[in-house]
């Protein structure tokens, strides 16, 4: 009986858990799968959480696709609240805050990544000072819904970080009635270029959103240990509450001073199987992955990587052999508040990303609609496409504009992931009809565009 011991109990490790008690089924191998989590929910939407904040979802069970009692029921020996303190991986043993040891024989690290709080939201004794908070977690989704209602609409909100989960909050806050100030270091979505961004920041203005960018944060202004403002290196602003999303950092600490190889920053590099070392695996947040189009390691913490390379990682430890063959850092999210309605996202390199993988980028940017100019659903979008001038090959693509544009994503990705040439998402047959697309679609209009350039 192979004993395998998953750490971590959302998304990566309970879909490795549950890949490895198919697969041994199937290959009539005996193996006992035990995951240890120090929190107490399991296997749920991180993703929904920003959407329950802003009304979207009433019951935050709808974000839990499988709870303990479930996973327990298929045969799965979970154990809730309990926290891996440190690993001996020549001993194959593992203990846990309480003291106890488990033995393993192949460990699975899917300890993601929490949500970083700096200095200044902290009070001394390392919890963060009242009405400060990041949104990570069930437990912060439910915090916040309960501030919100507090404060009262008319309160005031400052988001710190203007990323993915910083947009999607600024939006739940404006439907809930708060004012929202965005502060961002960078720019507002500093993973698209620059005119893209604009556009979104603009969007986020239009809806009411005071956004500073280039603002770094120097601490926040109290009344005993209750927020009452934030202060910049350009200003500050009296706040009721401020939402950290500044980013995250992977949960590895308990690997230090074992063999397994972390990066600078703690992070895990798994082959396509999952494998970090001799019996170790891990997969999701805790994890770099790999981009396929510069072959480069990219912290990219997505629970789309985290479920497949989860997936992979069970039936390999298994005995099968599913692999995950990296990414192509395809993201996507939106921006609906205030009477705006923006989709964004992006697949490929950006510019940089190109210009240091030694390519001769050729960039452009086309406007659009996302469906016949004659139909009510007809919406602008906005589409960069990048293409290298010496091989055609697509290298990235991002959108910003209205329903049906941001999804629209997914075919430049295909494109990306065979390593296919700008013609080949200018010229490939995509769906037509004038409530969907333009007879050229937009984003083949944008290809065309950037092959003639070439
Ligand atoms: C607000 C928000 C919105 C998001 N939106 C999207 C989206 O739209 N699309 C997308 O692809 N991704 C999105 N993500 C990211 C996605 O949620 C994560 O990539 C995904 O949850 C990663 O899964 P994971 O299993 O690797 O890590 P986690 O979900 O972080 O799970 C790790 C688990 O390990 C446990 N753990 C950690 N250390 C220990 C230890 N020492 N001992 C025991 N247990 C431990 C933790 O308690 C946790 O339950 C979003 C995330 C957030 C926060």
């Amino acid at each position: 009986m192979t004993r395998v011991l998953v750490v971590g109990a959302d998304a990566a490790g309970m879909s490795a858990a549950h890949q490895a008690l198919r697969t041994a089924r199937k290959n009539g191998r005996e193996l006992s799968v035990t995951v240890l989590e120090r929190g107490h929910h399991t296997s749920y939407s991180a993703c929904g959480i920003p959407y329950w904040m802003a009304g979207d979802v009433d019951d935050p069970g709808d974000l839990v696709a499988r709870s303990a009692h479930e996973h327990l029921a298929s045969g799965l020996d979970l154990r809730m609240g309990t926290e891996v303190v440190a690993v001996d991986t020549a001993a194959r043993t593992a203990t846990v805050a309480n003291g106890e040891v488990f033995a393993y024989d192949e460990l699975v690290v899917a300890t993601g990544a929490p949500a970083v709080l700096p200095d200044w939201a902290l009070r001394p004794d390392g919890t963060a000072y009242a009405g400060v908070g990041t949104v990570k977690t069930l437990d912060d989704g439910g915090a916040w819904l309960e501030r919100f209602e507090e404060a009262g609409p008319g309160a005031h909100v400052v988001v710190v970080g203007a990323g993915y989960v910083g947009v999607e909050v600024a939006e739940a806050a404006l439907r809930r009635g708060l004012g929202v100030t965005v502060l961002t270091r960078t720019r507002g979505m500093g993973m698209l270029e620059d005119e893209m961004s604009d556009l979104v920041n603009q969007a986020l203005v239009d809806a009411g959103v005071e956004l500073v960018l280039g603002a770094e944060v120097t601490g926040l202004e109290l009344d005993g240990d209750r927020v009452t403002g934030v202060r910049w290196d350009g200003g500050t602003r009296d706040a009721d509450l401020v939402v950290v999303s500044v980013g995250v950092r992977p949960a590895t600490d308990f690997l230090r001073g074992t063999d397994v190889p972390l990066t600078e920053g703690g992070a895990l590099r798994p082959d396509p199987h999952g494998r970090v070392a001799d019996g170790v695996w891990a997969a999701g947040d805790c994890c770099e992955v790999r981009r396929r189009i510069d072959d480069a390691w990219v912290f990219r913490p997505l629970g789309t990587h985290a479920n497949k390379h989860g997936r992979a990682l069970g039936d390999s430890l298994a005995g099968g052999s599913l692999s995950f063959e990296g990414m192509t850092d395809t993201s996507i999210t939106r921006f609906a508040a205030g009477g705006q309605y923006v989709e964004i996202a992006r697949t490929g390199l950006s510019r940089k990303d190109a210009e240091a993988a030694g390519l001769d980028p050729v960039v452009l940017v086309t406007e659009g609609s996302t469906a016949s100019g004659y139909m009510p659903e007809a919406d602008p979008v906005a589409i960069w496409v990048m293409a290298d001038r010496a091989t055609r090959r697509l290298l990235g693509v991002q959108l910003v504009g209205g329903r049906g544009a941001g999804k629209r994503v997914d075919a430049a990705a295909a494109v990306l992931w065979h390593g296919g040439t700008v013609d080949d998402l200018a010229w490939m047959d995509l769906a037509y009809a004038p409530p969907f697309a333009t007879a050229w679609d937009v984003l083949q209009v944008a290809a065309r565009r950037v092959a003639e350039r070439i």
